[in-house]
């Protein structure tokens, strides 16, 4: 069974392995020179059930207006005569009720649960070390009140199973002593005990080395232009290299698979949204987190990658531009400069910008739409780097006819919500 994943991120990679190991002829076309260069290179970095919260929320849409009267909000929206902007906006709102967004946390909770898991179990059977650090992650308060509301809100995932604990600012110290100079700024955490941290980049091309044993072919500099089809089948995809043919197909490229699904009349709800990541050489290994966490108040998150500190945030709805300005890492550099003042050169950042495919409602798309041999693995949104060995372990269950061991209702192929 000859088959064709498009996209050369984490998400494309472990789909190419799963299937690999099913015995697949893979090809993995990939447009940069590597793997795990885009979103999966450039994320904060955090395999964290804790943070499984949907960004379509009542609180959302006050949000989006506040940004969009100049407020520094931590999801922003450019407004711009953008069709699929519009159309995925819409389908956002629809998803800002309570009772939705109590539905999506869960299913993304449930699927980002057993992805860690499955991450586990492939990198310890693979062998595959990625910076990995298994000690919980810290969700940051600065108020006392907004630490209340915090665990209030994060009863939703306790209520399902997630292990938990509040952590007061002296507690945070004695877990990590790098948090000694945020005693006097936060008031203190909640420290979701199973979450972790490591870096998908490394992961993804080690990944990659172990799928070449098991025969998987890399065409790089290769990018995907439209696909070819035949009745309710997919026959190739064109390229810039020439067309490829196979028996499947499967779309793992990100923000761009709407594009491609496009060529063969199938819409996708997938949007990019902005983030800022900087990465900085740590000076002081005892000043810096290894615990991996996110402030609350300024919605940057960070995690140690080896003798490297990665922070990242905000939320831009403003097309496919991964332009940036200094003034964009003020939020990331101020919070890192308070909280762990002494751990780097806070002056000598490498920064880039990087666009998560998000989904209006949340949760991923996996599975096949209205073509036979055309599976769908894309829109994993601010969270693929957890989701993603789950993800394509589901989808290659479905692909070899098996029941996934998740229930993956919200997840199927949509083109409109509902
Ligand atoms: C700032 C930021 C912080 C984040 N933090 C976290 C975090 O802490 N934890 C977490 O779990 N997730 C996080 N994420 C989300 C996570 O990084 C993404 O969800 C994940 O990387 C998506 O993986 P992917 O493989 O689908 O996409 P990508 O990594 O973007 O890979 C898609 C690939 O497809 C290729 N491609 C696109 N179009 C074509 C084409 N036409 N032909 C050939 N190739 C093509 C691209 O070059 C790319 O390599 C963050 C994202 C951002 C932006």
């Amino acid at each position: 069974m000859k088959t064709i994943v498009i996209g050369g991120g984490v998400v494309g990679v472990t789909t190419a392995y799963y299937l690999a190991r099913e015995g697949h002829e893979v090809t993995v076309l990939e447009k940069l020179n590597d793997v795990g260069q885009d979103a999966s290179g450039g994320n904060a970095g955090l395999i964290a059930p804790g943070h499984s919260f949907a960004w379509a929320s009542p609180a959302a849409p006050k949000m989006l207006l506040k940004s969009l009267m100049g407020e520094a909000t931590a999801i922003r929206l450019k407004l711009r005569p953008d069709p699929r902007l519009i159309w995925w906006g819409l389908q956002f709102l629809r998803e800002c009720t309570s009772e939705r967004a109590r539905i999506n946390t869960l299913i993304k909770m449930q699927l980002c649960a057993y992805s860690q898991k499955e991450l586990d179990k492939l990198a310890a059977e693979e062998s595959i070390d990625y910076h990995q650090v298994q000690r919980g992650a810290f969700y940051l308060y600065r108020e006392e009140r907004e630490l209340e509301l915090g665990m209030a809100k994060m009863e939703l995932l306790r209520s399902h199973g997630m292990e938990m604990e509040l952590v007061s600012a002296e507690e945070l110290a004695q877990h990590d002593p790098a948090f000694t100079s945020a005693k006097g700024i936060v008031a203190g955490a909640i420290r979701c005990t199973t979450d972790a941290s490591g870096n998908c980049e490394k992961f993804t091309k080690t990944l990659a080395e172990r799928c070449r044993k098991l025969g998987v072919e890399f065409r790089f500099n290769t990018t995907a232009k439209r696909l070819l089809k035949s009745g309710n089948r997919v026959t190739g995809v064109e390229t810039d290299q020439g067309t490829f043919v196979a028996d499947n197909f499967v779309l793992a490229n990100g923000i761009y698979s709407p594009h491609l699904s496009r060529t063969v009349g199938q819409r996708l709800p997938i949007y990019p949204a902005k983030g800022y990541s900087i990465t900085v050489p740590i000076a002081d290994p005892k000043a810096a987190p290894t615990v991996p966490g996110v402030d609350e108040k300024t919605l940057v998150a960070w995690s140690r990658m080896g003798d490297h500190l990665r922070m990242s945030s905000t939320a831009e709805f403003s097309g496919y531009s991964r332009t940036w300005k200094h003034s964009d890492l003020s939020n990331i550099l101020r919070t890192g400069r308070e909280l762990f003042p002494n751990a780097a050169n806070w002056d000598e950042v490498s920064a880039r910008a990087c666009l998560r495919p998000m989904t209006p409602d949340g949760p991923p798309i996996i599975g096949r739409g209205k073509h036979e041999n055309l599976y769908y693995n894309t829109g994993h949104g601010h969270m693929g780097w957890t989701m993603a060995c789950g993800s394509s372990r589901v989808l290659v269950d479905l692909m070899m006819g098996r029941r996934p061991a998740i229930d993956t209702t919200g997840m199927h192929v949509r083109s409109i919500r509902r």
